[in-house]
């Protein structure tokens, strides 16, 4: 126990500068770290690769007692443990998955540890927390936090038992750490685990060398092919099935590029083997499912892309947060489809808990709010990360060339009330031609002819059907049902009483020209 560093060394700074060999400190972590010392709860809100560890692990090593650091995945604990021995930290785990656990109670007894590393569901257990009596603690920390919050996008019920444990030490400072709470996620937090307002540090969560860039999907091959060929460096891009991925690959090795695959599918070897390739090299695609990326340090990501939308912001956030870790530009490209959203909504309300579908519903309109957004990208990203940005970026597609927008409200409602007045279970198509009075065969035999919606859409306006029927399934004004028609969403009912304004992004010249083109 002599050998502590507690007794050693002192105050955050010169462990900075002894221990972990750093000159300073990054961002927020002063702040969160003079929290700590001074004995105060916290909640550390801090993008990925920003350096939570630290937070807790100097306040650990500069407070008499050992640390008890909860975290929710035992690979994740074992790397901790690995890193932090490695600069002289005495660390361990106690999991199901050790075999020591005699030995490292045995430690924590004596004092000799400065940081313990739990699950959940073993710090709420009663012996556990005899245990905990016999040895001072020198702060609790809750790695991973959103978990304890069903607003979360990974909640996990253990996270809820940790209460009455901290309950059990009110004077010992707890550090709620995260990398990803919304405004609801992060109030749930502090309310969960007994945090005061005062007590959240949020860092700041702009990249402002990635350059975010969103488009509707027309055609992926051709819009990967373009950004490949203006983005030479090594990049990921993700999709959202394994198929899809292997697909992927294969076109660009065809065009001569260098690909990689990636998913949870490839054995274990493969997996590592194409991984290191890419940390490797300089001009690389990794083409990969959402299983890649976490962990993976590679600064010089010139481009990360999603061939289809991500879980969340969040998601998004920490996806596209791969490129350009090295502070030269990077881009962010994502292309979105209808279809993707429509899909996302039926799983929520199809196979989501119910009490769990609000939080869903929620994050897929902010995530429909992005994509559609005529505004600054990077603002709404802020914004939603509970951060004050200014209106404009200067380094996203609306901010380098401001869309034009025309009013699409009327033509919205006259789409939501032909969904309603046809029975909410035709595609796109069939209400389209309803509003624009096609007399077929099919409108004839189902009488929609007689509808008082029937041919309310001339001209110019025509044109606008389809953008407005995906525009509305970004929002959760239309959403597709089972059978793969379109139902009045929990939306719709804002935009049919002139409650809500829906805007289209007008096309770039030359694609509206084809457009028009194809009608005539
Ligand atoms: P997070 O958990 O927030 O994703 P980590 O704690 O894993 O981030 O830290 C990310 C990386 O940044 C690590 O390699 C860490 O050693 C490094 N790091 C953390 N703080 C500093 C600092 N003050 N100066 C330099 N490097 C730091
Ligand atoms: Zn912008």
């Amino acid at each position: 126990p002599s050998t502590r560093y507690a007794e050693a060394m002192g105050d955050p700074d010169s462990i900075l500068r002894s221990t972990f060999g750093f000159a300073g400190f990054r961002g927020s972590q002063r702040a969160v770290i003079d929290r700590v010392m001074a004995g105060e709860h916290s909640l550390a809100v801090m993008p990925t690769g920003a350096g939570k560890s630290l937070c807790y692990q100097i306040p650990a090593l500069a407070r008499p007692g050992t640390a008890l650091v909860v975290s929710p995945l035992i690979a994740l604990m074992h790397d901790q443990v690995r890193a932090a021995k490695a600069v002289g930290i005495e660390a361990a785990t106690l999991t199901s998955a050790d075999n020591n656990r005699a030995e490292t109670m045995a430690r924590f007894r004596d004092g000799s540890l400065d940081l313990l590393y739990v699950a959940p569901e073993r710090a709420s257990g009663s012996g556990f927390q005899d245990m905990l009596r016999q040895t001072p603690l020198s702060l609790i920390a809750i790695d991973e936090a959103h978990c304890v919050s069903e607003w979360g996008h990974d909640f996990r019920p253990d996270y809820r038992l940790l209460r009455p444990l901290l309950d059990q030490f009110p004077s010992v400072p707890r550090l709620a750490l995260t990398a990803t709470a919304d405004r609801h996620t992060r109030a749930d937090i502090l309310e969960q685990l007994g945090i005061p307002e005062s007590g959240a540090i949020i860092a700041g969560f702009d990249r402002p060398n990635i350059r975010y860039v969103i488009r509707p999907r027309a055609g992926i091959g051709q819009q990967v092919k373009a950004l490949l060929a203006e983005q030479p460096g090594a990049g990921i891009i993700y999709a959202t099935s394994r198929a899809a991925t292997e697909k992927l690959a294969g076109q660009i090795a065809a065009t001569g590029r260098n690909a990689g695959v990636y998913h949870a599918g490839l054995p274990p070897e493969e997996r590592a083997a194409n991984q290191a390739a890419f940390v490797a090299s300089e001009d690389m695609v990794m083409c990969a499912t959402i299983a890649f990326g976490m962990g993976i340090d590679k600064p010089d990501v010139r481009f990360v892309a999603h061939a289809g939308i991500p879980k969340s912001l969040e998601a998004y956030y920490q996806e596209t947060g791969r490129a350009g870790r090295d502070g030269d530009p990077a881009e962010a490209r994502l292309f979105w489809g209808a279809d993707d959203f429509s899909r996302a909504r039926r799983r929520v309300e199809t196979e989501i808990e119910e009490h769990r579908r609000a939080g869903e519903r929620a994050r897929l309109n902010a995530l429909g709010a992005l994509v559609e957004t005529a505004n600054c990208r990077r603002a709404i990203l802020l914004r939603h990360f509970g951060e004050d940005p200014p209106a404009q970026c200067g380094n996203c597609d609306n901010c380098l060339s401001p869309p034009k927008t025309v009013d699409a409200t009327e033509t919205a409602r006259k789409f939501l009330s032909a969904v309603y007045r046809t029975g909410q279970r035709f595609g796109m198509g069939h209400v389209g031609e309803v509003l624009a009075g096609r007399e077929n065969d099919r409108i004839l035999s189902l009488g929609h002819d007689r509808l008082s919606v029937f041919g309310i859409v001339e001209g110019e306006e025509e044109a606008m059907v389809k953008p407005v029927a995906r525009a509305l399934q970004t929002r959760d004004a239309l959403i597709q049902t089972e059978h793969g028609g379109l139902a009045l969403g929990p939306g719709a009912r804002a935009i049919l009483k002139g409650e809500e304004e829906v805007a289209l992004i007008l096309p770039p010249k030359r694609a509206r020209k084809s457009r028009a083109g194809r009608a005539a």
